[in-house]
C-alpha cells in the first residue's frame, strides 16, 4: 500500500542540477526547463510561495559557444557561467512566459549571508519578489565567487546554496531534483544491489558513510552535498525531499504527498 506523506509545502525551494537541464551531450534539456515551468507556475498559482534555485550556468554556456568541455582557467570558467547564465535565464524567462508567470534573476555570493545589512536586503528581495507573484530564479554569482577571496564568497555548490536560502527564507519544503531516484544505500552507479531508502529522519556519520561522489559529467555536488542539505533543512525544523529531476512534473506527485523519491526530517 502507498502511504502517502503530510509535508507542509505553503513555501519550497526547487533545485534544479545540471544533470536535469543538460543532456549528457552538452545539449539544454528544453522538455525539462518548459516542465519545471509549468509545475511552478500552477504551484504559484494555487498560492505557494516557490524559489528555483537552477544550476546549469555553465552546461548551457558551453552549448552556447560551442564548447566540449568546460575550460581550465577560473576566470574562463566564470565567463561561461557569465555567458550561460544569461542565455539560461531568458530560456526560463520565455517558458515561464507561456504559464503568465513573472520570474526575477537572483545571483548570490556566500558572504551575503554573514553580513547583516546585505544579508537583510537579501531577504527583503525575496519577500519583495514573492508578494509581488514572481519566481525568483537563484543561482550562485559567480562573476564573484571565487575561493581565492579573502573573505568567504563561495557556496561550493548550489546544494548548500538552496538550503541556504530555504532556511533563511523559512521554507517548509526544499525539493532537490536530481539525476537519481533518491537516496541508496549504497552509491547505485557502483552497486548494483542498491536500495532506495524511502524516509532518512536523521542525517548523521552513517548516513555519510552510504554517500558517494558525483556521477554525472557536469554536477560538482555528488551526494554528500545533498546529505548536508538536508542536515541544514532539518535543523531548521523543514523537510527535503530528494527525487529524480528526468520529468520535473513529479513535483506535482511530491507536492501531492506521494511516496516518491527519498524524504529527509
Ligand atoms: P546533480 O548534478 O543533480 O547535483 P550529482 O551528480 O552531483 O547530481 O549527484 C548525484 C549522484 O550522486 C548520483 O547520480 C549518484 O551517482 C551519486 N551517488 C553517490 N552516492 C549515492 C547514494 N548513496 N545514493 C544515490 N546517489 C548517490
Amino acid at each position: 500500500m502507498r502511504v502517502m506523506r503530510k509535508l507542509k509545502a505553503k513555501r519550497v525551494v526547487i533545485k534544479v542540477g545540471t544533470s536535469t537541464l543538460v543532456y549528457p551531450d552538452g545539449s539544454i534539456n528544453l522538455r525539462a526547463i518548459d516542465q519545471l515551468a509549468f509545475v511552478i507556475s500552477a504551484m504559484r498559482h494555487r498560492g505557494r510561495d516557490v524559489v528555483l534555485v537552477s544550476s546549469g550556468a555553465i552546461g548551457v554556456g558551453l552549448n552556447y559557444m560551442g564548447l566540449k568541455q568546460r575550460p581550465k582557467a577560473i576566470p574562463e570558467q566564470q565567463a561561461i557561467a557569465a555567458i550561460g547564465q544569461s542565455e539560461l535565464i531568458s530560456i526560463y524567462k520565455e517558458r515561464f512566459a507561456i504559464y503568465e508567470q513573472k520570474i526575477g534573476q537572483v545571483l548570490l555570493t556566500r558572504d551575503i549571508f554573514v553580513y547583516p545589512k546585505s544579508h537583510r536586503n537579501v531577504l527583503n528581495t525575496f519577500d519583495a519578489l514573492l508578494a509581488q507573484n514572481v519566481v525568483p530564479i537563484v543561482n550562485e554569482n559567480d562573476t564573484t565567487a571565487v575561493d581565492e577571496l579573502d573573505h568567504e564568497t563561495k557556496f561550493g555548490d548550489n546544494d548548500q546554496l538552496s538550503a541556504v536560502v530555504a532556511t533563511n527564507i523559512g521554507a517548509d519544503l526544499l525539493i532537490m531534483l536530481s539525476d537519481i531516484d533518491g537516496f541508496y544505500d549504497a552509491n547505485p552507479n557502483e552497486d548494483a544491489k542498491a536500495q532506495l531508502l524511502a524516509h532518512i529522519e536523521k542525517v548523521d556519520q552513517q548516513t555519510y558513510d552510504l554517500a558517494g561522489g558525483s556521477g554525472s559529467r557536469f554536477g560538482t555536488g555528488g551526494m554528500v552535498t545533498k546529505l548536508k542539505a538536508a542536515e541544514r533543512m532539518i535543523k531548521a525544523d523543514g523537510q527535503m525531499i530528494l527525487a529524480n529531476g528526468e520529468d520535473p512534473s513529479i513535483i506535482f506527485q511530491i507536492i501531492a504527498g506521494e511516496p516518491v523519491g527519498t524524504l529527509f526530517g
